[in-house]
């Protein structure tokens, strides 16, 4: 077994270890164990977090692209060199299989390179007037920004807190979740260790409400950037606004799949099936809610149920596992609560639906079918391992049904019509939308939701330039 690092505060530069700190326990959900403890960062360490995040943004706006570029791009060197390790922290804390774990964090590298790229890209215009007159748009970095992130990707959500601000010249402080924080310092600490200064990139962790309430309280802060539930995210949006802070959400979907009748069924269960039981299905786009037109459904829903029960599930740091544990206790009790309400409400029950064992937080990959509307499931995010496939009938039914949540994320649709997919392109409700296609996230494409599934963008141009605003400067010759 791989060790677990020590766990540190990352301010001004400094790493602050457990020493004279309240400490918070952080569990292998593989077996239910504490394997370190973190430390909390107390009233004074945030107030010092926010005095250096004052005095680094003044710095690093004023650091020549160039000089940016070369240290983001030596920090994802930095990054994949210790992949492995930061890897397999990724899955003691987490539990991913360690492979999954590893790939996560050579992502983090390429989305870095491509930010990095992004130092010299933003580019302002000038529009020049027939009398002499000159009217010049620029993006100027916003300020400070606060980044809180979820559990589910540790080093991933990390990087898309940091990479943004720092490709547009912002300082940043980050609160990777105390759940799993290894992830998120290693992220951090390849900044400090390629050269981005101490008072430009900082972590520090503690009980959530409060360091978001001391943060977004300050007028240091200029932007909070928050990955996570949909009801947090409400939440730090109204703090936000009583400081008229920009803000960047990154909440929860219930991505539908739409699988019509001349889909290509074979290639669609290979890619959605593995896309369902990715990282236990703890995935904000994973595939929830299966929309199969009749003609495909039972060929569909029966090799669903084939690819789930062939899913090896295991401890995250062994050789071919393919699905790790879930990263706590309450993914395990939610999804089991969901899946007995379906059942009460006539939902069939095709495979799986019982917790694995009795150490850790396993949970079977499940697959559910005819369930109807009201369940929870087919309203709330499952974030666990399971499907719903139900039978539909009919573009307009399937749209309706796709678009009828609240929340708009990622949808999925399979079908080699052309028309219907660019119909379907423009009707469906979602920030991002694959067609054919089960990955929608790339380094220089924008991620993000609609509807209560969020605001902004990370990742592509758009995750740089909403880390600036806009300012025009009207000058006479
Ligand atoms: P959660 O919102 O309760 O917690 C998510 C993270 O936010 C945790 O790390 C937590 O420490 C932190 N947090 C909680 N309250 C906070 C506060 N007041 N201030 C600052 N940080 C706070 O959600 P959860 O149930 O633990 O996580 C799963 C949810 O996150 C799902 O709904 C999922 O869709 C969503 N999520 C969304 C994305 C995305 O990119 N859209 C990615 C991952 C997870």
């Amino acid at each position: 077994m791989s060790t677990y690092p020590d766990l540190n505060l990352l301010i001004g530069g400094e790493t602050i270890g457990t020493s004279g700190r309240e400490t918070i326990d952080v569990l292998d959900p593989a077996t239910g164990e504490a394997i370190a403890g973190l430390p909390k960062a107390s009233s004074a360490d945030l107030d010092a977090a926010l005095e250096n995040a004052k005095t680094g943004f003044a710095t690093w706006r004023a650091t020549n692209a160039d000089k940016r570029e070369a240290i983001l791009r030596k920090a994802a060197g930095l990054i994949r060199e210790r992949a492995k390790d930061i890897g397999a922290a990724i899955t003691r804390e987490q539990g991913k299989p360690v492979k999954e774990a590893t790939g996560e964090v050579i992502y983090c590298a390429m989305l870095l390179e491509f930010y990095a790229g992004e130092c010299k890209r933003l580019y302002g215009r000038t529009l020049v007037r027939p009398d002499g007159q000159r009217v010049e748009v620029r993006h100027e970095p916003v300020g400070p920004v606060a980044g809180f992130s979820a559990w589910n990707f540790p080093a991933l959500n990390v990087m898309r807190k940091i990479g943004g601000p720092l490709a547009a010249g912002c300082s940043v402080i980050v609160k990777p979740s105390e759940e799993t924080p290894a992830g998120g310092l290693g992220i951090v600490q390849a900044m400090l260790d390629a050269g981005v200064p101490g008072d430009v990139c900082q972590a520090v962790f503690g009980v959530p409400d409060d360091i978001s309430r001391h943060l977004l309280g300050s007028p240091v802060i200029r932007k909070v950037t928050f990955t996570g539930s949909t009801a947090v995210g409400k939440h730090l949006a109204k703090l936000a606004a009583e400081d008229m802070k920009v803000a960047t959400m990154e909440l929860g979907g219930h991505g539908p799949v739409l699988v019509f009748n001349d889909a290509d069924v074979e290639k669609a269960l290979d890619t959605m099936a593995s896309n369902k039981f990715r990282n236990a299905g703890q995935v904000c786009v994973s595939p929830t809610r299966f929309l199969v037109e009749e003609d495909v459904f039972e060929r569909f829903r029966d090799g669903f149920v084939e690819r789930a029960e062939a899913v090896k599930v295991g401890n995250g740091m062994d050789d071919g596992v393919d699905m790790g544990p879930m990263a706590s206790e309450r993914g395990p009790d939610g999804i089991q609560s969901k899946i007995a309400d379906a059942k009460d409400k006539g939902a069939k029950l095709l495979t799986g639906g019982e917790r694995i064992g009795n150490q850790g937080f396993f949970h079977q990959p499940t697959v559910l079918s005819e369930v109807p509307t009201d369940a929870e499931i087919m309203n709330e995010e499952p974030f666990g391992p399971v499907a719903i496939i139900n039978p539909m009938s009919g573009y307009d039914a399937m749209l309706e049904e796709a678009n009828r949540l609240p929340y708009g994320l990622a949808a999925y649709a399979w079908t080699q019509d052309t028309k219907r997919r660019a119909k379907l392109s423009s009707e469906i409700e979602a920030g991002m939308v694959g067609i054919n296609a089960g990955s929608v996230s790339a380094a220089d494409a924008p991620f993000g939701g609609v509807k209560w599934s969020g605001y902004g963008s990370e990742d592509g141009a758009e995750g740089v330039t909403a880390c600036t605003v806009t300012k025009t400067i009207h000058e006479n010759a």
